[in-house]
């Protein structure tokens, strides 16, 4: 069923994710993450022809790199077979000239200058240096989805040439496959970092290998756990992507114990959460849709993380929960010290009445909310109340769960 009260909320939702269009990683397609994209004029995909003063990026990036500047060294990903992901379906593999995203960096280092001396750029690619300008201008991020497939003796030049026309930048991240790590040796690695590549980020998605290969990851435990220390060892900084609810009431021991095992090996700098978005224009919606795997309720998803968390024995970790699709978007803490605490904060959300879980459910799903005590705020306990009692009318008591998932479907 659909009624206007999906609409509603997912018009409310809407607003909120074009505000944080970067919150979408490799999770179907969503909008385009582009920097440009805020603006709704620019997109990769009608890239126009290079001139002096232009430059390609790619249609996503971490969240975390909303202020960056954008420096794509590839296009698409080599393996793209991912079940859940649809990110770059419609795009090839290409790894990109050297001297062409040199010339991509000689560009914005053009437009930084020119921005720095107090000339105007009004276009896209003005918008986009002057977005790095104005969150510091001092951190970079390679694109697209496996920008380290790219030969080491290249990237080393790409990094130097980086360096030395951004001098000021003092971070630069990358998003990069375990397979492809596990590929390089610490040596490659560790030059990276010395050329100025500070973090790199991994979808590891989960450390259960029936899963892995459910969802066609095209890496097993033992192959993240490789690239990951070798990441580590490199002195490189290291956040690894988990992906609560991806092995449905099936999988979810197994998925929730063996990734914190996985974790525990290799002691990342950063474990984020990105809860599973399930629709079926992913491949992964067969299993669901096949009976084989059985969909976990946002309140399942919850008891799963609480589960790995119990589980996680980091030293040096920090959790984050920064992607709207999480439905408690205050797990975040240092390990070992916030440890309990964070699960102290998924207990008290268990042990709500039923109707107030389903209060904070459409709160945060209509991006009212993001931590349980923002639903103290009159205003916003308001509105929720008002948004759950039209799915009460439209959906009956028990179809808060559907409501919920329809609006996620569209995200993806
Ligand atoms: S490796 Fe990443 S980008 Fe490539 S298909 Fe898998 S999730 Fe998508």
């Amino acid at each position: 069923m659909e009624g206007p009260i999906t609409e509603a909320l997912i018009d409310n939702f809407s607003l909120h994710i074009q505000e944080d269009a970067f919150s979408f990683t490799e999770q179907g397609e969503g909008p385009c993450n582009c920097l440009a994209a805020l603006s709704g004029r620019f997109c990769s995909s009608f890239m126009t022809l290079c001139s002096m003063n232009t430059f390609e990026t790619g249609p996503i990036r971490p969240p975390s790199e909303a202020g960056s500047y954008l420096i794509r060294l590839t296009r698409g990903c080599p393996w793209n077979k991912c079940r859940f992901c649809r990110t770059y379906r419609r795009q090839r593999f290409e790894i990109r000239d050297v001297a062409e995203v040199e010339a991509d960096i000689d560009a914005m280092a053009r437009i930084r200058d020119e921005l720095m001396s107090g000339q105007s750029v009004h276009d896209e690619y003005g918008w986009m240096v002057s977005n790095a300008l104005n969150s510091g201008g001092t951190t970079a991020f390679l694109q697209d989805g496996d920008s380290l497939a790219m030969k080491p003796d290249a990237v080393r030049r790409i990094l130097g040439h980086l360096k030395a026309r951004f001098p000021e930048i003092s971070r630069i991240t990358s998003y990069a496959r375990s397979r492809t790590m596990a590929s390089r040796t610490v040596a490659d690695l560790a030059s990276y970092r010395e050329l100025g590549l500070t973090r790199i980020h991994i979808g590891m998605e989960s450390g259960h290998d029936p899963l892995l290969e459910i969802v066609s990851k095209g890496a097993t435990a033992e192959v993240h756990i490789r690239a990951g220390r070798r990441v580590v060892e490199a002195g490189i900084e290291l956040s690894e992507y988990i992906m609560p609810g991806l092995g449905g009431r099936e999988l979810t021991a197994g998925h929730a114990l063996d990734s914190a095992r996985v974790l525990n090996a290799i002691g990342p700098d950063f474990i984020r959460l990105r809860t599973v978005c399930l629709g079926p224009r992913l491949p992964l919606w067969e299993e669901f849709s096949s009976g084989r795997l059985t969909r976990l309720s946002d309140i399942d998803i919850v008891r799963e993380i609480r589960a790995f968390i119990e589980a996680l024995d980091v030293k040096t970790s920090q959790l984050a929960s920064d992607h709207i699709l999480n439905l408690l978007g205050e797990l975040q803490g240092q390990f070992p010290t916030d440890k309990q605490r964070l699960v102290e904060i998924i207990d008290r959300f268990l042990a709500l009445p039923r109707e107030e879980r389903e209060l904070f459910q459409v709160a945060r799903r209509a991006a009212l909310v993001e931590k349980l005590a923002d639903l103290d705020h009159p205003g916003i306990q308001a509105r929720a109340r008002q948004l759950l009692d039209e799915i009460y009318r439209h959906y009956g008591r028990d179809g808060v769960e559907e409501a919920m998932r329809e609006m996620m479907e569209r995200y993806i």
